[in-house]
């Protein structure tokens, strides 16, 4: 079948050869393990259960989990998979977290077929998705956490050559959005929706965009989470305005447009977190 999960369209047969997300149709793991670092609604006190997918369909230059996103892991089977999760219940995850998952969509609803957790399902994405495919996840997925980038369609060409970003992961957010309420118990998500943006060096315009949008089409009970920990990856060096951290002026301007906007249901990051001391180590372990 010719893949069209994400809006790419790559169209290629994934058993014979790969497209822009760089993985066949057999899933591959970097990681899989409990994660403290998620937002404390997901994390809890004992840890999300997140599994790290390998290849990705947006490659930023400044991907924070460069090697994965590139295809470092192991291949498993759907058997497998299913038994990962169920580890993961067993160490006392409070989810079990798909990490870049767009791009193994057919194979984690195969799984899910044959064994559904007894905690939600989170859908982790980089917000670079095709209504289509989210439809399909309907029932699926307890909690969708989308990033929401780009509103600046020259700075996601340039940065992840997806000139058409902005329109495909707001209208994949508006389709996720209809699909999950926001249910906490006992200060645990267990339904929802969590907005995720990453503030860049050098492009404010671009979050206050993003802002704007997330102002304009949702409610202000969102949850939105504005993340300060970028640090230069991958291929940021090659990029001038990337090769900094944020500023506090710049992390101060995006606090406070969110709270002009009366987000009460915001997580703000501290700026401390931007080091890599809150990446995981992409070891496979678990896998
Ligand atoms: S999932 Fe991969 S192969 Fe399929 S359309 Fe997206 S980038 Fe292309």
């Amino acid at each position: 079948m010719n893949c069209e999960l994400c809006p790419r369209k790559c169209g290629v047969d994934r058993d014979r050869e790969v497209g822009f997300c760089g993985v066949s149709n057999t899933v591959k793991l970097a990681r899989a393990a409990l994660h403290e670092w998620e937002e404390p609604i997901i994390s809890g006190t004992k840890g999300s259960g997140t599994i790290f997918f390998s290849g990705c369909n947006l490659k930023c230059v400044f991907c924070q989990n460069y090697d994965v996103s590139r295809g470092f892991g192991k291949e498993v089977t759907t058997d497998r998979l299913i038994d990962i999760m169920k580890e993961l219940e067993d160490k006392g995850a409070h989810n079990i977290n798909l990490v870049t998952p767009t791009h193994y969509v057919n194979q984690i609803m195969m799984a899910l077929d044959k064994y559904k957790p007894s905690i939600p399902i989170v859908y982790n994405s980089s917000g670079y998705e095709s209504v289509t495919t989210i439809e399909k996840l309907n029932g699926y997925i307890d909690i969708y956490i989308p990033d929401l980038k780009y509103s600046n369609d020259e700075l996601a060409k340039k940065y992840s050559k997806a000139p058409n970003y902005f329109e495909s992961a707001t209208a994949a957010i508006t389709a996720m959005r209809k699909q999950v309420k926001d249910v906490i118990k006992d200060d645990l998500m267990k339904s929802g929706l969590i907005v995720r943006h990453l503030i860049l060096p050098n492009a404010l315009d671009n979050t206050l965009g993003v802002l704007d949008w997330v102002t304009k089409n949702l409610d202000k009970s969102t949850y939105v989470s504005l993340m300060g920990q970028f640090t230069p990856y991958g291929e940021a060096q090659k990029y001038k305005e990337l090769t900094r951290k944020i500023k506090p002026l710049e992390y101060k301007i995006a606090i406070n447009k969110l709270l002009e906007n009366e987000f009460y249901n915001s997580f703000i990051q501290d700026l401390d977190s931007a080091s890599g001391a809150y990446i995981p180590p992409f070891n496979l372990e678990g896998v």
